[in-house]
């Protein structure tokens, strides 16, 4: 490798020793200067899509940190396929920049919540937070802005403790995906204070650096919306959100539940047990990935198999039962889905899984396989639509 990258490694050295409290620099790593093919940018979209989809969240710091990862990158990586250090302090850095603003009392169109910050996270808020928004509260008025917080002697000890927030939960479950570690993006170390991108991730960051941050920012909103906490706030975005983008579940268990338990025989349509008083309407294609009520992609089930099941694909031995269903019972599902003013289009739905299935099998995607096991599609799948 040339000169030039050797100096950037040094330099990123000596910009480690002045930030970091460890100590030891890391290692001059070797490093490949061509750069990643398309088809693996295409695998490295796919699996972020895959930790936003299918990644279990209780708070939006997996979003900050992939924000912070692409900032870093843009900062210090290049468009090589080198591997890149990054102090781990340095994240939590960005972290604390990333959660200045959101530690502001929520306000919007002149409608002010009268002082009420939003939550993060589900439970109480978490102290790092907390700290956030005591210091912004004790900077009064002008002074309260990023340069003057990070000015202050406050911000360092406030970013020692996103750091350890960040080394207890984020940094590590990032990369789990529903019950795999699927490590594409970092490794630990070198040491203890240090994560390292894998050589191509700073590139890939770099490239496409405008769709993850948007992709992180939608799925960010979506879960500040969620969060009960918020909603004396957010109440009328939370509706408008629902409003607009949202299955109304409540007026469709309401309209359908009925008959799709006499078509289901009272049971369950994943265990085949007996369903209780209280079933749940399932989405065979969850709504995640294709939020339309279609008649013929809608069955009855437990709510735990329907939690459970989640936002996941349900495995092959479902799809295989979902296809004698919809074709045992087309005349019936037509009938049920006039009558509940629902879409009805068997030849839509079944598309809709072939491309959904088709697009699990190609990410890799985790399905279902009832209970608590979770597997991946073979390629099988395709011969049951058949
Ligand atoms: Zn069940």
């Amino acid at each position: 490798m040339g000169a030039s990258g050797q100096s950037r490694v040094l330099g990123q050295e000596l910009s480690v020793g002045k930030v970091s409290d460890s100590g030891t620099p890391p290692p001059y790593l070797p490093t490949d200067t061509s750069r990643p093919s398309p088809a693996d940018q295409i695998r490295f979209i796919a699996n972020v899509e895959r930790i936003l989809a299918e990644g279990s969240f209780v708070a939006t710091y997996k979003y900050a940190l992939l924000v912070a990862l692409v900032e870093l990158a843009i900062e210090r990586g290049d468009d090589s396929n080198r591997e890149l250090v990054l102090p781990i302090h340095d994240i939590a850095d960005k972290f604390a920049e990333l959660y200045w603003r959101q530690a502001a009392p929520y306000e919007a169109d002149g409608v002010s919540s009268r002082g009420l910050v939003l939550h993060q996270n589900q439970g109480r808020q978490a102290s790092a937070i907390s700290r956030l928004v005591k210091l912004r509260n004790e900077m009064q008025g002008s002074r309260s802005t990023l340069a003057h917080a990070r000015r202050s002697a406050d911000w360092s000890p406030l970013v020692g403790q996103m750091r350890s927030l960040l080394k207890s939960m984020p940094l590590w479950r990032l990369q789990r995906v529903g019950h795999e570690d699927i490590r594409f993006l970092y490794e630990p170390g070198p040491g203890s204070d240090y994560i390292t991108l894998l050589p191509g991730v700073a590139c890939h960051l770099r490239e496409r650096a405008p769709l993850i941050r948007r992709l992180a920012e939608t799925e960010w909103l979506r879960f500040v919306l969620s969060l009960k906490q918020n909603q004396p706030v957010l109440g009328r975005a939370v509706g408008l959100s629902e409003f607009l983008f949202g299955s109304s579940r409540a007026a469709l268990s309401l309209k359908v539940s009925k008959p799709l338990r006499e078509l289901q025989s009272g049971q369950c349509f994943y265990c085949q047990g007996t369903l209780s008083a209280t079933a749940a309407v399932d989405h065979f294609i969850p709504w995640s990935r294709y939020p339309r009520d279609l008649a013929h992609n809608l069955v009855l089930a437990h709510g735990a198999c329907n939690s459970r099941k989640n936002d996941l694909l349900g495995g092959e031995p479902y799809l295989e039962r979902w296809v004698k269903f919809v074709s045992d019972h087309d005349s019936d599902l037509l009938q049920l889905g006039t009558e509940a003013g629902l879409l009805v289009d068997r030849a839509t739905s079944v598309a809709v899984a072939e491309w959904s299935y088709g697009h699990a099998e190609r990410v890799h995607a985790e399905v279902w396989l009832g209970g608590k096991d979770y597997g991946h599609l073979s390629r099988n799948w395709r011969e049951l639509l058949r």
